[in-house]
């Protein structure tokens, strides 16, 4: 290491607080490991001084660099957000866009089959129920309904006369 005894550390501090070398002690700084460390040391402080005076003034330019690339993040994310709830909607109407181009495809067969239908169920259950209907006012049926007519007339008299003439 070196000697940190040196006589003239003093006056080196001095010139480097004030700048102001004389010829000699600048000749003993080339010769004097001590004082040349001292010297050395000074600058780096110096840099290290450089450098905070630099990053103290760094903060505004930084802070609108990093507002900026704040900014652009949210906007790429909203950007982002705005496709996947595109791609959301767009996933969700596939359903109903493949059924509705699934009922145009088939409702050929399907207006096909419900006339069908409803030929057959007309044929199986309305003309039935119809005759059914229409039978008992026709033709043979008449006795049977004039009968029955006439045994619910006896029957209400009976039940009539019953009551009034007692
Ligand atoms: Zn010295």
């Amino acid at each position: 290491m070196t000697d940190r005894g040196c006589r003239h550390e003093e006056a080196v501090m001095q010139a480097l607080r004030s700048g102001q070398w004389s010829p000699e002690l600048r000749a003993h700084l080339a010769h004097c490991e001590s004082c040349a460390e001292i010297e050395q040391v000074s600058g780096l402080m110096g840099k290290v001084a450089e450098t905070w005076t630099a990053t103290d003034a760094a903060p505004d330019a930084r802070v609108i660099w990093l507002k900026a690339q704040l900014a652009e993040e949210q906007r790429r994310q909203r950007r982002a957000l705005r496709g996947v709830i595109l791609g959301q909607a767009a996933i969700k109407s596939v359903p109903a866009v493949a059924l509705a181009l699934l009922i145009l495809w088939i409702w050929p067969t399907v207006e096909a089959l419900t006339t069908r239908w409803l030929g057959w169920i007309q044929k199986v259950l309305f003309e039935p129920a119809f005759r059914m209907i229409e039978r008992p006012l026709a033709g043979d049926a008449w006795p049977v309904l004039v009968l029955a007519s006439l045994a619910l007339a006896v029957v209400f008299l009976r039940g009539y006369g019953r009551r009034v003439f007692r």
